[in-house]
């Protein structure tokens, strides 16, 4: 018999609109004593059956939803899992003759607490929680079934880890080590990805519509691309002729890897900088010295982690932001994210008109734009909704 977790009384509603997660304080009793990872069944406080979930005894998600069908979580669930999303995702792949992608974004995917990213012939997993980590076997038997021809790499080196009472990992799970570079395409742009040291799975695929989508900004402009990591904007501002190309990041090897791969699409660098800088200061800089920009792509990390930093986030972007538009020529455009879930686009969309306001500047919003079609968002769980931006004409 496997454990069971009564609800509070009310607390399936969420549950019964498939939403995948049970916070500790929605728990009235556990029978049983479920271990680390394992799979539960979770009940109503009438005792209605509502799901399968696995049990994080150290999160405030306490469990997460693997099924809300009475079946087994083995390895044919996973095989039906991945399967799905492979089909889900196959025009998408076909269109942009994408050879990296996200096949598994989590909780949309029906797999809370996995992430999935295919690049070339390696699967690079991210197991974030403890229901994942107990079902990793299950896991990697499905994949070598679904993709016998790829090799699977782990990078679990994430510090959500420790939230689930898990340590980080990070290696080969099945085949091949990953070469120092793999080259993907997308859209008809090569990148290469450096999938062992790489930031998270080694590639930012979530941003690779808005990059698409940012190419009708540039013909014959000057663009200054913040937080270029491996050239993403940078290299699609040089597809659509851009004039002139400041890329700025505070990673060596990052702007090493923009380089380069700038010149393996045949771009023409010496129209291209590749500037180690921190952003803040570089814009700064920028605005006491007079120098302006006809574009600027503001793409910074993840400012929020949690609610409690999400005051300190607000100012941030504002503060970024309203320093992007002071150094735009007038009638310029800002293409600006924000990738922190907790910030919602609403937030982010008054955050922007409050820079302007500082700026001095009339703003327009003329564009909106989101994560990319690989990255879903399951109905039931907008959460996953976390990758917002928008174009911002600057008069
Ligand atoms: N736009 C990129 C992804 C950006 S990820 C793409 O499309 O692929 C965020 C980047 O910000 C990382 O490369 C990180 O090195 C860089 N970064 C973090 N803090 C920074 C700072 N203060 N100044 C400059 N770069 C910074």
């Amino acid at each position: 018999m496997s454990s069971a977790i009564y609800l509070v009384k009310g607390r399936e509603k969420s549950l019964l609109r498939r939403h995948p997660w049970v916070f500790s304080r929605g728990i009235q009793k556990i029978d049983g004593k479920p271990q680390l990872g394992e799979t539960v069944d979770i009940y109503s406080n009438q005792g209605q059956w509502l799901a399968k979930a696995a049990f994080s005894p150290q999160s405030q998600i306490r469990a997460r939803v693997w099924s809300f069908e009475k079946e087994e979580i083995n390895t044919d669930f996973f095989i039906k899992r991945l399967t799905d999303a492979q089909s889900m995702r196959n025009a998408i792949i076909e269109r942009g003759g994408l050879t990296g992608y996200r096949l598994i974004a989590g909780e949309s995917d029906g797999l809370p607490g996995i992430t999935i990213d295919r690049y070339q012939d390696f699967l690079v997993c991210q197991l974030l929680s403890a229901g994942a980590e107990a079902k990793r076997e299950e896991l990697i038997e499905a994949l070598k079934v679904v993709y016998p021809t790829c090799s699977i790499y782990e990078r679990s080196d994430v510090s959500v880890r420790k939230k689930e009472g898990l340590k980080e990992r990070q290696g080969v799970l099945h085949g091949d080590t990953p070469p120092d570079v793999v080259v993907i395409e997308e859209n008809g742009v090569k990148i290469q990805v450096d999938i062992k040291s790489g930031h998270k799975t080694g590639f930012y695929l979530d941003q690779r519509d808005s990059r698409q989508l940012s190419m009708k900004y540039v013909d014959g402009k000057t663009v200054l691309n913040c937080f270029s990591y491996t050239g993403g904007f940078g290299l699609y501002a040089l597809k659509g002729n851009a004039a002139h190309v400041v890329n700025a990041d505070v990673s060596q090897p990052a702007l090493d890897n923009a380089k380069a791969n700038a010149e393996l699409n045949g771009f023409d660098v010496s129209i291209a900088e590749f500037l180690n800088a921190d952003v803040f200061k570089l814009l700064r800089e920028y605005r006491e010295n007079g120098t302006k920009f006809d574009v600027v792509i503001m793409d910074p990390p993840k400012f929020a982690e949690s609610k409690a930093q999400l005051n300190g986030a607000c100012r941030g972007y504002k503060d970024i932001n309203m320093l992007a538009m002071q150094i735009l020529k007038p009638g310029g455009t800002l293409l600006t994210y924000s990738c922190s879930g907790l910030m919602e686009q609403n937030l982010f969309q008054k955050i922007l008109a409050d820079a302007a306001l500082d700026a001095g500047r009339k703003m327009q919003f003329i564009e909106r734009f989101g994560q990319a079609a690989d990255h879903p968002v399951d109905s039931a769980y907008p959460e996953g909704f976390y990758l917002k931006g928008f174009a911002c004409q600057v008069i």
